[in-house]
């Protein structure tokens, strides 16, 4: 039921955090994998760490912020690799700051890479996706409930959980499934300020059911299962890993 042997799966933004572990999840459940980033030493590093073999993970280096750049680099991986089974839309950026502060570029810089991308991509991808292929957005909860200093980001994230909508209301007719996973508080490396912080972590134990951060590993079973046939009749939903978050109070 959760057999990914003999697909190709592309995790954008997968070179380190929750994007790696869920190139990793791909790739235990048998999937080939297409690690995506900016960086290529970090990204050839992962993908040695995934696969030392280097024979069922391939990097690949792209800015998703070159909107107009990409589509040649996404048409030549897919002559070098044959068509992708399961798309991952991962990278994700945040620019914190009050509505009023934030400078204009930052937010149009942060919605081309959080919505735009990702939609650019979806379209370039799934042109040659087959029947049963797989979209999984990544959004977050801050795309469903907000907080003040982070719009852009919110608005960015609830836009993408509507493309996710689209999208699957779109490809359905072709077989291909659409649906979105929203993490709540993981502790990555990138949230390694917070995870530090005391009184954070004192409200978030109070915050959540489970009363704790998610670990970066426990963001790949919700994504294995979106992918894997066992999710072939599951389409254009939102599933959010959050540790009870968003239904405690
Ligand atoms: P992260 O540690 O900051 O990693 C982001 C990844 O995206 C990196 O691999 C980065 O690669 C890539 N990336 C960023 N901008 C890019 C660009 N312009 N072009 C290509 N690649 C780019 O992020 P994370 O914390 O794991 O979060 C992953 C996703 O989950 C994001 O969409 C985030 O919004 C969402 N999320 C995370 C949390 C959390 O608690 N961590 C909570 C809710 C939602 P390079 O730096 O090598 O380019």
């Amino acid at each position: 039921m959760f057999d990914l042997q003999d697909k190709l799966a592309l995790v954008t933004g997968a070179s380190r955090g929750l994007g790696f572990e869920m190139a990793r999840g791909l790739y235990q459940a048998g999937a080939r994998v297409i690690l995506h980033g900016r960086d290529r030493a970090a990204l050839e590093a992962a993908a040695a760490a995934l696969d030392p073999s280097g024979e069922r993970v391939h990097p690949w280096c792209m800015d998703l912020a070159d909107l107009n750049g990409f589509e040649a680099s996404v048409e030549s991986l897919l002559a070098a690799h044959g068509p992708v089974g399961i798309l991952v839309n991962n990278a994700g950026v945040r620019a914190r700051g009050k509505l009023e502060d934030l400078p204009l570029t930052d937010v149009q810089g942060l919605i081309n890479v959080d919505l735009i991308a990702p939609l650019h991509l979806s379209r370039l991808v799934a042109r040659h996706m087959q029947p049963g292929g797989r979209i999984i957005n990544i959004t977050s909860i801050a795309g469903m409930i907000a907080r003040s200093g982070d719009a852009a980001y919110t608005a960015a994230k609830g836009g993408l959980a509507g493309l996710t909508k689209a999208l699957a209301a779109e490809l359905g007719e072709r077989g291909i499934t659409v649906n979105a996973v929203a993490p709540g508080f993981f502790a990555t490396e990138a949230n390694a300020e917070m995870v530090a912080d005391e009184t954070l972590n004192a409200w978030l134990g109070k915050r959540t059911s489970l009363g704790r951060w998610g670990e970066p590993r426990e963001i790949a079973g919700a994504v294995v299962f979106l992918a894997s046939p066992a999710a072939s009749y599951i389409t254009g939903h939102l599933l959010p890993v959050d540790g009870g978050y968003l239904s405690h109070f």
